[in-house]
């Protein structure tokens, strides 16, 4: 591979090229993102005079099915924005225990916005409709806390992609009670393509989603909060008030159209490629695959209690692969657009060699 944006490298092996497999955010800028980013035109974003961060906008709203939409530099920012902007202090948000929001934002939406998480036990990402329903205060009792929130995930942090008749029956529990709905939607157009469907099929069932642009979609950079064009102009006030308002940000937002545009059309390849992963992992004795778990990017597997993870992680290290080690006792390796057939037959030969 000839161009040089594409090659990750590591001072003390300077011409090693990584192949990285511990996740979709790893993923490096296209070189037609890095040629958007040379050219976009800019202008001061919170004064609303970046041409380039209105377009993001206002593309996003629209491949999302939303009135407007909101350029974020995290997920987590999105998230905690749609939170603080749904909710009163004190107020409930239902969210699955396994959910992003529970476990990887660092307690961020009781410091940001002062609410309680009502957790509920998911089947592996998926969240009962009826649990969540029980689960909704009514009544004006003067001890109970407000429902403020419910918070999907689709596709989930696991891999899996909940079925659009569950979004459905939520999207009709919420609207009887008349409790808003955020999707945490970091991989959602990895899950409209795992369910061959427009990404508005998910989105309309809820009333604000964010999706990561920095994931298997390869942007650099940011993520995008869309919902209801009055919910976005708190949001913008909101994102102001959290530090978030930034200036010529077209930079950011050129290769952001790219992600929506040209990489949202080929996440199907990944996907492909994580069914082969698994397929050719399964067929390694010893290795259990959670194959039925295999919906989008991501292949989690368990290795024989022979194999130390830390000699099979040095061992793909010294191949130039990067891999985490197991969580949960299971290892996760995510495919994405720098990853091909010729690195998944390569890793899959390392760990063959590991458990033999
Ligand atoms: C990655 C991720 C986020 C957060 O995105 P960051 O850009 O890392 O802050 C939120 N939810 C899910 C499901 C994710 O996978």
């Amino acid at each position: 591979m000839n161009d040089t944006s594409t090659v990750l490298t590591q001072p003390d092996t300077p011409n090693m090229q990584w192949i990285d497999l511990r996740s979709d955010t790893v993923t490096q800028p296209t070189p037609a993102m890095r040629a958007a980013m040379a050219s976009a035109e800019v202008g001061d974003d919170v004064y609303g005079d970046d041409a380039t961060v209105i377009q993001l906008e206002q593309l996003a709203a629209d491949m999302l099915g939303k009135e407007a939409a909101l350029f974020v530099p995290t997920g987590v920012f999105g998230n905690q924005l749609a939170v603080f902007t749904h909710c009163r202090r004190g107020d409930e948000v239902i969210a699955g225990d396994d959910s992003h929001l529970v476990w990887h934002e660092n307690g961020a939406a009781a410091v940001i916005s002062g609410v309680q998480m009502r957790t509920i036990a998911s089947d592996r990402g998926v969240v009962p409709p009826k649990e969540i329903e029980a689960r909704i205060r009514v009544g004006e009792d003067i001890h109970i806390p407000r429902t403020g929130l419910i918070c999907l995930e689709n596709a989930h942090g696991n891999g899996r992609v909940i079925p659009l008749a569950t979004m459905a029956e939520t999207a009709a529990i919420a609207r009887r009670h008349n409790i808003p709905i955020h999707l945490d939607g970091a991989r959602v157009f990895n899950a409209a393509t795992h369910l061959n469907c427009d990404v508005k099929e998910i989105t309309r069932h809820v009333d604000t989603v964010m999706c990561c642009l920095s994931k298997g979609l390869a942007a650099p950079v940011g993520s995008i909060l869309a919902g209801p064009a009055d919910f976005i102009k708190r949001a913008r006030y909101n994102r102001k008030l959290l530090g978030g308002g930034w200036r010529q940000a077209g930079v950011l937002a050129a290769p952001g159209i790219l992600a929506l545009t040209e990489m949202t059309k080929r996440l199907g390849e990944d996907h492909a490629n994580a069914r082969y992963l698994a397929e050719r992992l399964a067929a390694i004795p010893g290795i259990t695959v959670d194959s039925d778990d295999v919906h989008i990017n991501m292949v989690w597997f368990a290795l024989p209690e022979s194999v130390d993870s830390d000699q099979l992680t040095a061992a793909l290290a010294a191949e130039g692969i990067r891999a985490n080690g197991p969580y949960g006792g299971k290892m996760r390796l995510v495919t994405h657009w720098q990853v091909d057939r010729n690195t998944i037959d390569r890793t899959v030969a390392v760990i063959q060699n590991a458990t033999t």
